[in-house]
């Protein structure tokens, strides 16, 4: 008989493994091993590891809970490893453990906008969506399934609070899952392998009308090592928010990023006080087509795992995006 190939499956919680209890409301209760067993379809196509590590809504995820991950990831001998989670957060944490992991098996992250006891949940379909990716993602990859689609977890962003659709990139998917088979548009991204375990402090700011930008000066009493900035548009900043982020630029790395959902933060086109040509001037360093909470964690691990070269590093990754 043909050996059916091995994969770990971790939960962490989220809307997947949810369930209606005591309480009112629905919390995560259920374990790996009962969403593997939900999904008979699964027996047929693998041999299923599971294992729980936490029961949690995603807000709670942490760097070092994603750091571990990844080394049990690295340690698996499993042919593939799937992370269930909460999709509030999923569009961080697996962009985190892209930064981190340095396995050579496929990492593919997945959830569920549906509780199981809600009638169409999303969770089994993509429990299984999730398994074909990883069945033919290119090794060391790291992905994130949702409602049929593979998304490279460098651009992908959870836009809507309830619908299936809830997950897009602005590149579109790198593959698409069709009559049970995945088609891949282009290769997933691989782990970057960055050595960090935690974040160093750094702030997300928007910029939005009419503020002071006070919470800009108290940055540095606060602790903050750096800030990344949500500015206007292709990235600009009011004449008051551009004194202060220039000020603050002085003192610790300060990112120009975009409020915007879409599109690269411009480097030379718009010539006024505050746009983006004198923000760089003033010490700004923009953000590619890196979202900010993405620039800030990539930012954050820089910090720790290789300060001295930070912002070379993040410039070359802005541009990979
Ligand atoms: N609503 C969330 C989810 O989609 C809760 C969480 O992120 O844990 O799973």
């Amino acid at each position: 008989m043909e050996k059916k190939p091995v994969i770990q499956v971790f939960a962490l919680g989220g809307t997947i493994a949810m369930t209606p209890g005591d309480r009112s409301g629905v919390t995560p209760t259920l374990s790996a091993a009962e969403l593997v067993r939900a999904v008979p379809d699964l027996v047929e196509m693998a041999e299923f590891r599971a294992e729980t590590l936490v029961q949690k809504g995603s807000a709670n995820l942490t760097c070092d809970l994603i750091s571990d991950l990844c080394n049990r990831a690295e340690a698996s001998d499993a042919d593939a490893v799937i992370v269930t989670q909460g999709t509030d957060s999923m569009e961080e944490t697996s962009f985190l453990a892209s930064l981190v992991y340095k396995g050579d098996r496929p990492l593919i992250f997945t959830g569920a906008m549906r509780t199981p006891n809600q009638p169409g949940a999303d969770g089994p379909a993509n429990l299984l969506d999730a398994v074909r990716a990883a069945l033919s993602a290119p090794a060391g990859s790291v992905s994130l399934v949702m409602n049929g689609e593979v998304h490279d977890p460098w651009c992908v962003a959870k836009e809507h609070t309830s619908t299936l659709q809830a997950f897009s990139s602005e590149q579109g998917p790198v593959a698409v899952v069709s009559e049970g088979h995945v088609y891949w548009r282009r290769a997933a991204r691989k782990g970057h392998g960055l050595k960090a375990t935690s974040l160093a402090p750094v702030a997300l700011v928007g910029a939005v009308l009419d503020d002071d930008g006070r919470m800009l000066d108290m940055l540095p009493s606060l602790g903050y090592k750096a800030v990344v900035i949500e500015a206007y548009g292709a990235g600009h900043l009011s004449e008051l928010w551009a004194c202060k982020a220039e000020k603050l630029a002085a003192e610790m790395p300060v990112i120009l990023a975009s409020r915007t959902r879409g599109g690269r933060v411009f480097e030379a086109t718009y010539g006024y006080k505050g746009a983006e040509i004198d923000l760089i001037a003033r010490g700004l360093v923009p953000a590619g087509g890196l979202r900010g909470r993405k620039a800030r964690l990539l930012l954050s691990l820089l910090l720790v795992s290789d300060k001295a070269n930070w912002k070379q590093t993040f410039t070359a990754v802005g541009k990979s995006v």
